[in-house]
Parts: structure tokens; C-alpha cells; sequence
């Protein structure tokens, strides 16, 4: 049987070192850019919290919700952080279901190197939208990989999804 739990053996912050040869925190370095950037994966930004695709998706619409704070413990996040991550996360689902109709969704974290953090200084949350027969696919990895127009497109229809979302709440 396949391992279906093991989606994020991400290269991201590899290959953002040796690209920008510093040891910056690939998530801490998104949260400069401005969203309507083509340079930025982000499609919200909420209080404590934002969501932004990742750059080596597990599949399409591969994103993640990340504390504006970089910490690495769990521990370490107050209740506010994990209150709103927690309804971020949901909104991501929203936001997923109505753009790319997933049939199933993986969610979760790695923490640490040992349980196969590809960045373990700065905690995200992983969700993966999974279709039935998906099960092959994996990213290409070890390769330059840039943001591919069809991952804009992905972004731009997020946004939308996410403004619509936010704009119910309030
Ligand atoms: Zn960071």
C-alpha cells in the first residue's frame, strides 16, 4: 500500500537557499511581499495568520496556514494564533471546495527534521485537496522550479474565493 501521509517532503527551503544564498525564512520573506505580487504564493492574510500555495505542490491547491510569527513549537503559539489558525484552516477547505471541488483533503504538520519538516523553524500547517486515483502523482522534485502561470491562475482564483469568504464573516 502507498503512503499517503507523507505529502511534504518539501525542497522549498533548499532550493530558496541556494537561490538567494541566505538563511531567510521562506515564510517570513512571503509575508513582505505584497499579495497582487506574481513573486508571492499568498492568497490571505488574516490577523495573526496567513494561507499561501506551496511552491512544490503534493497536488493542485496544495496550500498552507502559517503563523506571521516564526516559531517552531506548538507550544509556543498563543490561544489566539491557534483559534484563528484553526478557522483558517476551515476557510481553506471553503475556499478549496468552491474552487477546485476535492473529493478528500489532507491536513496536518510535521514537526521537526525527524518527522520530515522540509522547515522546522517556522511551523506551518499543511492541506492537501485530494482527488480518488490521485495517488500517483508526486511533484517533480530537485528541479528549478518557478511559479508556473497555471499556479497564478490557481492564486488569483483562491483570492477571489477567500474575499468572498471573509466578506460572509463580517
Ligand atoms: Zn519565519
Amino acid at each position: 500500500m502507498k503512503k499517503l501521509w507523507s505529502p511534504w517532503r518539501s525542497h522549498y527551503i533548499e532550493s530558496f537557499k541556494t537561490k538567494n544564498d541566505s538563511d531567510a525564512c521562506v515564510f517570513c520573506e512571503s509575508q513582505k511581499l505584497s499579495i497582487d505580487s506574481d513573486k508571492s504564493l499568498v492568497v490571505y492574510e488574516n490577523k495573526n495568520c496567513f494561507v499561501m500555495l506551496n511552491l512544490y505542490p503534493y497536488n493542485s491547491g496544495h496550500l498552507m496556514v502559517i503563523p506571521y510569527r516564526h516559531v517552531s513549537e506548538l507550544s509556543a503559539l498563543k490561544d489566539k494564533e491557534i483559534d484563528e489558525i484553526m478557522r483558517t484552516v476551515q476557510m481553506s477547505f471553503k475556499a478549496l471546495s468552491a474552487t477546485a471541488k476535492p473529493q478528500g483533503y489532507n491536513f496536518g504538520a510535521n514537526f521537526g527534521k525527524a518527522a520530515g519538516a522540509g522547515i522546522d523553524a517556522h511551523l506551518h500547517f499543511h492541506i492537501v485537496p485530494r482527488w480518488n486515483g490521485d495517488t500517483n502523482f508526486m511533484p517533480a522534485l530537485g528541479e528549478v522550479k518557478i511559479i508556473s502561470q497555471d499556479l497564478l491562475v490557481t492564486k488569483k482564483n483562491l483570492i477571489k474565493a477567500f474575499k468572498k469568504l471573509s466578506k460572509k464573516k463580517s
